[in-house]
């Protein structure tokens, strides 16, 4: 009888069962957060066209979407407003009835547990569509600091849980820490998205959030995709000035990245599955070239492989019903 071979790692694939038994990281729902976009108006609830099965809310239509959301026992949201007006400087970010207040407080009145995280950078607020004030034509970083501070104050105030800044200008967490301590809200964390890079991936997000830079683009001052180096600066910075979640945006194309930072440090880690990850795998899906369900799950379980504890996905409300049919 041939002994060969002694080792047959086949063995434990033999059944779903063995499968199960050995799987070394399993997505689960509560690693799932769900972005979602909030429409200053009434009565709009608007599918966004390169996002398919992901809409523009105005805050009135909340409520049903929120209580659906907590059905599938998702742990939070995440916010990005789309306000009527925009100027130079961003004014309805940080006005106390903004959209994004505005929807904060009808969230917390229907499902006060949900975890509700906001977004904060100017982009989405700015006439100029950049994620600071401008100044002889370029982002101005100090200028642009006190704003993104009493921007969060204003998201917490509205009841907010935790504060993602997503801008990428220096110095800003410390800034918010600051912001937020003195106003006695030691207790609130910040979420930064401490490696942005400037990502084509991020193409269908900006028809979402009509946050398409007026002029130029973003490389001012989000980072460069071929660095990784530069990356671990940027979170040793966050975590120095504060950061309490540091998070990697976008996921797919940045699973090195993410490993990485895994383990360099040891905050808890968040990824971005961003829309155009999304949008791609719709379009195909649509199209019936590729099974879409597995692929999802695939993409998830490949960034949480990575080192990912949190993911920040448009799948999150698909994944959480399949997850709960299994
Ligand atoms: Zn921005």
């Amino acid at each position: 009888m041939a002994k060969f071979p002694l080792v047959r790692l086949r063995r434990l694939r033999r059944t779903e069962a063995l499968r199960a038994l050995v799987r070394e990281n399993k997505v689960e729902v509560g690693d799932l957060i769900y972005p979602m976009f909030i429409v200053e108006g009434k009565e709009i609830k608007e599918e966004i066209t390169s996002m398919p099965g992901v809409f523009r809310h105005s805050p009135d239509r909340l409520p049903a979407e929120i209580e659906e959301i907590a059905r599938l026992k998702i742990p939070g949201v995440i916010l990005f407003g789309i306000p009527e007006n925009k100027d130079e400087i961003g004014s309805s970010a940080y006005h106390p009835e903004g959209v994004i207040q505005q929807a904060i407080r009808v969230i917390k009145k229907s499902v006060p547990e949900l975890i509700v995280i906001t977004d904060v950078c100017l982009c989405e607020y700015t006439s100029h569509g950049h994620c600071g004030v401008i100044t002889n034509g370029q982002v101005d970083n100090d200028q642009t600091l006190p704003l993104l501070a009493k921007m969060s104050l204003s998201h917490i105030e509205a009841g907010a849980d935790i504060i993602a800044p997503s801008d990428m200008m220096d110095g800003r967490v410390k800034i918010i820490r600051e912001a937020l301590d003195e106003k006695g809200f030691q207790q609130i964390a910040i979420m930064s998205y401490a490696t942005k890079y400037a990502s084509a991936f991020y193409g269908p997000f900006r028809e979402a959030a009509e946050s398409t830079p007026q002029f130029g683009d973003r490389r001012a001052y989000q980072l460069d995709p071929p660095n990784v180096r530069e990356a671990l600066r940027e979170v040793e910075q966050d975590i120095a000035e504060g950061a309490d979640i540091i998070m990697i945006k976008p996921a797919l194309a940045y699973l090195d990245v993410i490993r990485q930072v895994r383990n360099t440090f040891n905050h808890p880690l968040a990824s971005y599955n961003v829309s155009g990850e999304y949008a791609m795998v719709k379009a195909a899906a649509q199209r019936g070239w590729l099974d879409e369900r597995r692929m999802v799950l695939e993409i998830l379980t490949a960034i949480k492989r990575a080192g990912a504890d949190i993911i920040l996905t448009y799948h999150a409300k698909e994944v959480a019903q399949w997850l709960q049919d299994e």
